[in-house]
């Protein structure tokens, strides 16, 4: 077999991530790759942590991007903060909460769960109450903006209870970072991971993390060595770290950081806060449009991600054929419900430079002209108008 290059199709990506990709953040990446000792490369590494900084909302010295997706930067907070025979209470409601779960048992610890009902936030009452029975935990950990059901917890008032109860807190803000408002050193938090294609709109493999000096004499402190020899902060400072000789660690991924760092340069352009408003009012277009159909969102009012709308599947409709409608007939991808959400769901993701009218209108349109033709009894011909309603003039 003699295989060709490979072409894909353009699709729009309105699921739970990656999100459309912004042309610039693309073209950045067909630059010429350096080496990734090279001055000039270097030059760029100190801006972009600048620009990781302001995207973050901190002062954090040690903020960079891992060279992997949001799944080590989730590893690289664990292992770097939790270390065996630590206790860390953790907040489950969704899919990501179960998985800082496994990373703290696989760290030898044990985890105190605090659970919540999917589609709900985290209950700050309940991390209280489980704080009071184990004043044994050093850390607590949560999902700021849980993908699997579009639920935005509290994270200044959790973070708040933690440090009341003397804990670090890790945070997950994959999903929420350029989407939501996110203060990393106002609400305090000790560790925060994120990843490159959701609201930052750059390609996927790269997770920002940041750590406040409190994580980082934790992590300097540490009587076990970190088990995980790549996610090693110990190590990775080496290459990260100010004021550094820039020691090998490993070899950057060049030309995926030239995409990082225009996706930031374009978060800059526009302004965080504008970034923030402009997801809001276009997830308003989009709730308009649905519930004109008489489709409802499973997250109550005050916790919904703009960025991430989980949509009741109406009774007798075959969810996937409707996604696979979409993705055949009008090249959108939509995302399927994830765990107890499997088959009751659709994510509808607003992320990034995805959050915009002409993604919102054809994700309308298609939808009801899909459902209609499903014989469903949706409210057909109405969305696209109440969205624009929405926009105003
Ligand atoms: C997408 C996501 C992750 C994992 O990121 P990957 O880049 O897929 O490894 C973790 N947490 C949340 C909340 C996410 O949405």
């Amino acid at each position: 077999m003699t295989a060709k290059s490979f072409h894909p199709p353009v699709r729009t990506l309105m699921g739970p991530g990656p999100s459309d990709v912004n042309p610039r953040v693309l073209a950045a990446m067909a630059r010429p790759t350096i080496g990734h000792l090279d001055p000039v490369f270097v030059d760029m590494m100190d801006e972009m942590k600048g620009l990781l900084q302001y995207a973050f909302q901190t002062e954090n010295q040690l903020t960079l991007p891992v060279s992997a997706p949001g799944s080590a930067g989730m590893e690289m907070c664990f292992v770097n903060l939790v270390e065996p025979g630590d206790t860390v209470v953790v907040c489950i409601n969704g899919v990501f909460g179960g998985r800082m779960k496994e990373n703290v048992e696989r760290c030898g610890a044990t985890a105190v769960v605090v659970e919540d009902e999917w589609g709900k936030p985290v209950d700050p009452g309940k991390l209280e109450e489980a704080l009071k029975a184990h004043p044994e935990a050093g850390v607590v950990a949560f999902v700021h903006a849980e993908t699997s059901t579009g639920a935005c917890s509290d994270a200044k008032a959790l973070t708040e209870i933690a440090h009341r109860h003397d804990c670090l807190v890790i945070v997950d803000s994959v999903t929420g970072l350029g989407g939501v408002e996110l203060r990393v050193d106002d609400w305090g938090i000790d560790a925060i991971y994120s990843g490159s294609q959701k609201c930052l709109s750059c390609t996927p493999g790269l997770s920002p993390v940041s750590f406040s000096e409190r994580a980082v004499a934790r992590i300097k402190g540490r009587s076990h060595k970190v088990q995980s020899w790549f996610l090693d902060l110990n190590l990775v400072m080496g290459y990260w770290g100010s004021g550094t000789k820039r020691a090998y660690h490993h070899t950057a991924p060049i030309n995926a950081l030239y995409a990082l760092h225009e996706s930031l340069v374009i978060l800059q352009e526009e302004g965080l806060e504008n970034a923030w408003a402009r997801h809001r009012a276009h997830h308003e277009a989009l709730k308009a449009g649905l519930e004109s159909m008489g489709l409802n969102l499973i997250v109550p009012r005050d916790s919904r991600l703009p960025q991430l709308n989980a949509v009741s599947v109406p009774a007798g409709v075959d969810e996937a054929a409707v996604r696979k409608a979409l993705l055949d007939d009008y090249g959108l991808e939509i995302g399927a419900g994830l765990g107890p959400l499997a088959g009751k769901v659709w994510r509808i993701g607003l992320m990034g430079f995805g959050a915009n009218r002409k993604n919102v209108l054809l994700c309308l349109g298609a939808l009801e002209n899909t459902l209609a033709g499903q014989g469903t009894d949706v409210r057909a011909g109405g969305a696209v108008a109440a969205a624009m309603a929405v926009y105003g003039a």
